[in-house]
């Protein structure tokens, strides 16, 4: 068996269309609820913090304990995400008061704030699929040998929900809360890599890198392996999902959206395992290429 596990913000649904309407709820309640501030100087200051990420992609990224979840530019969602979190880490009064909101922070305040802003308002907006969403999930769940499942770091139930809507014949297993962004700079696992040997830093070109340790998605993947089926990961964006299965030796497929960097299509064109989708129309064909 092989289990195909599609990620599903941006890979089953119109990222870039969402991630306005997202921006704006964040804005709302970090305005009105945490931050106390006029909603309108709040948007002026992300736009402006926005536009610097842009001008400088590889300066900014998502941090979590110190190490790169994922660079600025990768995806729609992750812009948004790295913006709050450029603005909310270098405004000492922004900092000070989601400290105080959040006080028993898990990773730190700004990650914990930001994760609170996704879950919460990514659940408010209706999806929007893909062209090709669901034929593709029917396509899975009727064939022999393959296996749908659907990999997000939103909380499962939220993703269970909107596939709901897609009346498919029964339930598609979800892989829910994977938190790829799960970075442990302790963690001691290694990743053999064919020319650098075991690594947990994968560099890449023009001095990006993608830091390998990620031990929650790990396990995830691992677990999802355990009955002995094989895998293959399918994106839209590549440091969270992608990287980690290509190092454990296992296909990962880009999805290329209008926000994909250019720079994660040539790492993954150049990776063996590696292939690049220009639809969600092309995956069966590769498929079955692979694995008939
Ligand atoms: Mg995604």
């Amino acid at each position: 068996m092989l289990k195909v596990i599609i990620d599903f913000d941006g890979t089953l649904t119109v990222e870039e269309e969402q991630a306005r309407p997202l921006a704006d709820k964040s804005l709302d309640t970090l305005a009105g609820e945490i931050l106390s501030l006029p909603r309108q100087r709040l948007a002026a200051d992300y736009d402006k913090t926005q536009a610097r990420l842009l001008a400088a992609p590889d300066q900014y990224w998502w941090e979590v304990n110190g190490l790169i979840a994922s660079y600025c530019d990768e995806g729609a969602f992750i812009l948004n995400t790295t913006t709050l979190q450029v603005m909310l880490r270098e405004n000492p009064a922004y900092a000070q008061a989601v400290a105080e909101f959040f006080p028993h922070a898990e990773y730190d305040p700004v990650v914990d704030c930001t994760n609170y802003l996704f879950h919460r308002h990514t659940a408010e907006l209706p999806p929007v699929f893909r062209p090709g969403a669901r034929e593709l999930l029917a396509f899975l769940q009727h064939h022999p040998a393959l296996r749908p499942v659907v990999l997000t770091n939103s909380l499962g139930d939220k993703v269970r929900r909107f596939l709901g809507m897609l009346s498919l014949d029964g339930d598609i297993d979800v892989l829910g809360d994977t938190r790829q962004y799960d970075m442990d700079p302790n963690w001691r696992q290694h990743f053999p890599h064919p020319e650098l040997g075991q690594i947990q830093v994968w560099p890449l070109a023009e001095g990006r890198q993608v830091d390998l340790r990620r031990p929650v998605y790990y396990q995830a993947l691992l677990d999802a392996a355990s009955d002995g089926s094989c895998l293959a990961v399918v994106a839209d964006t590549f440091s969270l999902p992608g990287a980690l299965p290509l190092l454990m030796r296992s296909p990962f497929f880009l999805l290329r959206t209008p926000y994909t960097p250019r720079w994660c299509l040539q790492v993954v064109e150049a990776h063996p395992l590696g292939q690049v989708l220009g639809s969600l129309v092309e995956l069966p064909e590769r498929l079955t290429a692979l694995y008939a």
